[in-house]
C-alpha cells in the first residue's frame, strides 16, 4: 500500500505488531507470543530485532519481552517504571521514557502518548506498580506516522495526538471488555482522522467480541479499516 511508503506493518495477533521501516529497522510492539492463541504458528521473528516497544505492563503485552530481548539482544523501550521492571528481569538494554517524550531509535522517532487504562505487572510476587498505560507514535523517516494506542478507551485528547503528530495509520483496540469496543473506537477514528485503522485486541479471547466489521459500519468510508489475519502485513 502506497500510504505506508515502503514500511511494513505485520499484525501478529492481539496487540502484537512488527514494524519494518524502509531502511530495514525492525521494531516489535507488545510481544505476546507463547500464550497468545492467535500468534501465527509458522511465523518467525526477524533475526535483526534491535527494538521492542511496550505500551504497558499487562501480561498480554509484555509476557515475551524478556526472552525475545535476550535472544535478539534488543533494547526495550517502555515507560520509566516498566523499563526498570523489565531490566530487573534480565534485559540489559532498556530505554525508560515517559508521556510526551520522544526517543530517536535509528530512523524512527518514538513518542509516548497518553492512554486510559490500568497498568500493573502481575507475577509470582503479586502486582507491581510499573507506571501508567501509554500509547506510542512512530514517526518513520521517509515513511508514515503510525499510532499504536496500546490498551485504552477513547479520550478527547486523541485530538491532540492528531494535531501534534498526524498519524496516517492508527492501530486501535476494538475488542471491548478490557478496552474500548467498536462504538468508542468509531469516535477515536473521528478524533484521530487517520487514513487507515488496523484493529487490535479483538477475538483473542471470548470476551473480546468487537469486530472490524462493526467498526467499519460506524465510521466514514474515507477511513479504511484493515481486515487481515495474524501473520499478514499491510
Ligand atoms: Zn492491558
Amino acid at each position: 500500500m502506497d500510504l505506508l511508503k515502503g514500511t511494513k506493518v505485520t499484525w501478529l495477533g492481539h496487540s502484537t505488531v512488527l514494524v519494518s521501516t524502509p531502511k530495514g529497522t525492525n521494531l516489535l510492539i507488545d510481544p505476546f507470543i507463547q500464550h497468545n492463541p492467535k500468534f501465527p504458528k509458522d511465523f518467525s521473528l526477524p533475526e535483526s530485532l534491535p527494538y521492542i516497544l511496550l505500551t504497558h505492563g499487562h501480561g498480554d503485552h509484555i509476557s515475551d519481552a524478556v526472552p525475545v530481548a535476550q535472544k535478539h539482544d534488543s533494547s526495550v523501550l517502555a515507560i520509566y517504571e516498566l523499563a526498570d521492571y523489565i531490566g530487573r528481569r534480565g534485559v540489559t538494554k532498556t530505554i525508560g521514557c515517559n508521556i510526551g517524550g520522544t526517543v530517536q531509535l535509528d530512523d524512527v522517532a518514538v513518542t509516548m502518548v497518553e492512554a486510559k487504562h490500568s497498568a500493573g505487572a502481575i507475577d509470582d510476587d503479586g502486582t507491581h506498580y510499573v507506571g501508567v498505560a501509554a500509547g506510542l507514535v512512530l514517526t518513520i523517516a521517509n515513511g508514515p506516522v503510525l499510532y499504536h494506542a496500546g490498551d485504552t478507551t477513547v479520550f478527547s485528547d486523541m485530538k491532540l495526538i492528531a494535531e501534534l503528530y498526524h498519524p496516517e495509520v492508527a492501530m486501535l483496540p476494538i475488542g471491548g471488555h478490557f478496552t474500548m469496543g467498536p462504538y468508542e473506537a468509531a469516535l477515536a477514528a473521528k478524533f484521530l482522522a487517520p487514513q487507515l485503522i488496523l484493529p487490535l485486541h479483538f477475538g483473542t479471547f471470548p470476551p473480546l467480541t468487537g469486530t472490524p466489521e462493526q467498526l467499519a459500519a460506524r465510521i466514514e468510508p474515507e477511513i479504511k479499516v484493515v481486515r487481515i489475519s495474524p501473520g499478514q502485513s499491510i
